[in-house]
């Protein structure tokens, strides 16, 4: 590819201490150039520049967000792209928590990157490294138009009995506190691609995606519109995930402020870093537990039953909840990867006119597919995720029309 940018979108994920980043022609979903940005802010942080066949690294400190971004941009450079002289189409963040405020994407002005670090509280781990990733690439890219995609939008509209918790209503409304629902970029876009793969009107499907990734999210979604998912006011409710347990009984936590002093931090790392997979096996790579339990680990084999119990109770709320199912979709690396995980999920319930095909669910596919055998009452699907491309075109999408 040309050093020509004008019409790519560079798509940047920024965590607290990592960028993620890719460079992303919204027309065709090709990838130009593709990297990451790690330990940032320690003596050892590292970059991996990805564009075509060629692979640049960068081995360092790296001090901020603002120097990632400028080391990127030589990595770029390196690889044949002027990305701050050829000018960008536009720039799309990936931001975790849009809280009431935002449920589309946004052309981002100083009135938003404010509105996104006071939604800080609802999201102390993401949105601050959202802003400075922002913030960074503003200073950089001063004329290229920058865009916010923001997790929580497509469950913005979620019906009012799924997205309320009965909690003090006043207390409820003083702090923010509702369903919010997350990985949402996710979800419209896997549950937009099945209605494609199955050559339908979306507005006809009634489908449950599982989004299963070291974040796992399930949801269930009505003619193109998501009427529940399993994730809540912050991305720690739901499935059991790599590192954190989803569902829990609040009263676990009364129970170890009480008998283990247990303080906010301890809360924090228990539910965050502490529980899921890691916590029952002491693993969090799915790979890993996979081969934990083939060595016959019983705390592996327990973990695993978890994470499935854990899916299959979703999965039977959102078969009630919509009613009529015409599709189950597994999307993100494990859902993607993992014919174990689908075959047990799904296992037993032919009554419902689900049924999962063992060779095709089993063969090794890339695309977009069907895993139920023909004639099959409910579709089951396996379909790739794509945020960056679903950004990339939000993002395009704004700054163009
Ligand atoms: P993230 O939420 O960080 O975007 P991913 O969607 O990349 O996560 O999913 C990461 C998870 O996918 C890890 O637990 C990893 O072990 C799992 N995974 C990746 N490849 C496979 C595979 N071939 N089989 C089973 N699990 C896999």
């Amino acid at each position: 590819m040309s050093g020509q940018a004008k019409d790519l979108v560079l798509v940047l994920n920024s965590g607290s201490s990592s960028i993620k980043y890719q460079l992303v022609d919204p027309s065709s979903g090709a990838v130009a150039a593709a990297g990451l940005v790690e330990r940032i802010g320690e003596a050892d942080g590292a970059i991996e520049h990805k564009a075509g066949d060629q692979v640049v690294e960068h081995h360092g400190p790296i001090a901020d967000h603002k120097a990632g971004l400028q080391l990127v941009f030589e990595k770029f450079a390196e690889t044949g792209f002027d990305l701050a002289g050829a000018g960008l189409c536009a720039v799309g963040h990936r931001v975790v928590h849009g809280g009431e405020v935002f449920y589309r994407p946004t052309l981002i002005t100083d009135e938003v990157v404010a509105a996104i670090a006071a939604l800080s509280e609802l999201a102390p781990l993401h949105n601050p490294a959202n802003v400075t990733g922002i913030e960074s690439t503003r200073e950089l890219l001063p004329d290229v138009p920058q865009v916010a995609v923001f997790d929580t939008a497509f469950f913005h509209g979620l019906p009012d009995a799924a997205k309320t918790y009965a909690i003090d209503a006043e207390v409820a409304a003083k702090y923010g506190i509702r369903r919010y629902g997350f990985h949402g970029t996710s979800h419209e876009y896997v549950s937009g691609r099945v209605a494609e793969v199955l050559g339908r009107d979306p507005a006809e499907v009634n489908q449950i995606v599982f989004h299963l990734g070291n974040g796992a999210s399930a949801s269930a979604v009505r003619g193109g519109r998501p009427i529940d998912t399993t994730m809540g006011l912050t991305p720690l409710e739901g499935l059991v995930m790599g590192t954190r347990g989803g569902d829990i009984d609040p009263g676990i936590l009364l129970h170890l402020m009480r008998s283990a002093q247990l303080d906010v931090d301890g809360v924090d790392k228990l539910l965050n870093r502490d529980s899921g997979i890691k916590g029952l096996s002491g693993v969090n790579d799915f790979r890993e537990l996979q081969r934990l339990i083939d060595s016959g680990a019983r705390a592996a084999r327990l973990a695993y039953d978890v994470y499935i119990h854990r899916l299959r109770r979703y999965l039977g709320a959102y078969l009630v909840g919509l009613g009529r199912v015409d599709a189950i979709t597994f999307t993100a690396g494990v859902g993607e990867n993992s014919p174990q995980v689908r075959a047990d999920a799904l296992a037993g319930l032919e009554h419902f006119g689900i049924r999962v095909d063992p060779g095709r669910n089993t063969a090794e596919n890339r695309a977009a597919r069907r895993i139920s055998p023909d004639g099959a009452e409910v579709a089951v699907l396996v379909v790739p995720t794509n945020e960056e491309l679903a950004i990339a075109r939000a993002a395009h999408g704004l700054v163009v029309s």
